[in-house]
């Protein structure tokens, strides 16, 4: 369980694009390597999406995150199950929705 945020989405950016495009990664489309090592180059404690999107070219890797109960993006959520992948049993839900599930009956 953990809370993602923008910032903690910044935070994990390097890692996160270092797995997703390893050494000896290639592909035709964009500069994986050259976008990793401007990546590396931020403070990533003070960079903000906009910089991280003006680098990658979109806005996917610090983006408000939709919670999987409502449906509507969240600039905070909290992630349960397991760790993302392409199989795991993962969701984010955003606080507004946790609250709720506290007061069922
Ligand atoms: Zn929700």
């Amino acid at each position: 369980m953990k809370l993602i945020t923008i910032r903690s989405q910044i935070l994990s950016v390097v890692n996160l694009w270092r797995e997703a495009y390893p050494k000896g990664y290639t592909d035709s489309s964009g500069d994986k390597h050259g976008i990793y090592a401007s990546l590396c180059e931020l403070d990533l404690n003070t960079a903000s999406a906009e910089d991280l999107e003006n680098i990658i070219g979109n806005t996917s890797w610090a983006e408000p995150q939709i919670c999987d109960e409502c449906g509507e993006r969240h600039e905070e959520t909290v992630q349960l199950g397991e760790d993302p992948d392409y199989e795991s049993t993962t969701v984010l839900v955003c606080k507004k929705c946790l609250k709720k599930a506290l007061k069922l009956r």
